[in-house]
């Protein structure tokens, strides 16, 4: 229970990597807001933190719209009292397909998402956390924000944004008791991943022939990775990446 008394915030807890963090927040103690776009999803992650005998609250809320994000921060604030932790990790993916065949409102549509977005999401977060003095921030980039793929250039952009903010907020706020780091996920067995492959033709236990480790990584992987960068045990551990990625950006 190293969350234990911790207020968390979970974006794009519906489904994959968030719903499984969200779980994982409860289950470590925290009190847990969740938000996504799709409601019925949303209400089945809320039933299955409940299960676990832990608190949660679910908002409808959209990462790209400054408004939703600032009463997303307000309504964690009302219900708990406090905001401990979050987890900026709502994002998409788009069409597979070389730069200059992507369009510019693909390009518009993943960066409002996955960069402005998670720079929304920080801004509200960040000054609830000031009043208290203490915070940990988690950034959901990829390895495709440290390195690149070819045929998807505008979310291998948006993920190396997700890293400039990290690393830059995170000098911003170090005297100040908040820290901010990221993880890095290889591929990760979600419906986002699932749909990439399937545009890349090749199968999700396919990507695993790409990885080390010889396997695609579980949704549970990371959501332990984020749940320790939250917590007191990563006390000293500020601006950082964490690659969970089975050794992919090793070689
Ligand atoms: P997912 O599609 O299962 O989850 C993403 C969630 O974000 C969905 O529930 C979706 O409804 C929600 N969402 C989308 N747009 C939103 C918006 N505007 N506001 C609020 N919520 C919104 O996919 P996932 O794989 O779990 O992806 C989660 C994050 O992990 C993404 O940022 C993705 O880029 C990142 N990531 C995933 C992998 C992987 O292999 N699956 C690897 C690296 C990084």
């Amino acid at each position: 229970m190293i969350l234990q008394d911790k207020v968390a915030l979970v974006t794009g807890g519906a489904s994959g990597i968030g719903r499984a963090t969200a779980i994982a927040f409860g289950a470590a103690g925290a009190k847990v807001v969740f938000s996504d776009i799709r409601s019925v999803e949303g209400e089945e992650t809320a039933d299955l933190i409940r299960e676990t005998g832990a608190e949660c609250l679910f908002v409808k809320s959209d990462v790209s719209s400054e408004v939703d994000v600032r009463e997303l921060v307000q309504t964690t604030v009302a219900t708990y009292g406090k905001l401990d932790c979050a987890f900026n990790n709502a994002g998409i993916d788009l069409v597979v397909t070389p730069l200059h065949e992507q369009s510019i409102e693909d390009f518009d549509k993943i960066m409002s998402i996955n960069a402005r977005g998670l720079f929304l999401c920080m801004k509200y977060e960040i000054q609830q956390m000031l009043t208290q003095g203490a915070g940990a921030i988690v950034n959901n980039s990829s390895t495709n924000g440290l390195v690149a793929l070819p045929g998807i250039s505008p979310y291998v952009a948006s993920k190396h944004a997700v890293m400039g903010l990290t690393r830059s907020a995170a000098l911003d706020y170090a005297k100040q008791g908040i820290r901010i780091n990221a993880v890095n996920p290889g591929p990760i067995a979600t419906d986002l991943m699932a749909r990439s492959a399937n545009q890349m033709g090749i199968t999700l236990d396919g990507l695993g022939s790409w990885v080390p480790m010889d396997r695609i990584g579980q949704t549970t992987e990371i959501a332990q990775a984020v749940v320790f960068l939250c917590s007191d045990a990563a006390s000293y551990i500020t601006g950082q990446p964490l690659a969970i990625d089975g050794g992919y950006t090793a070689s």
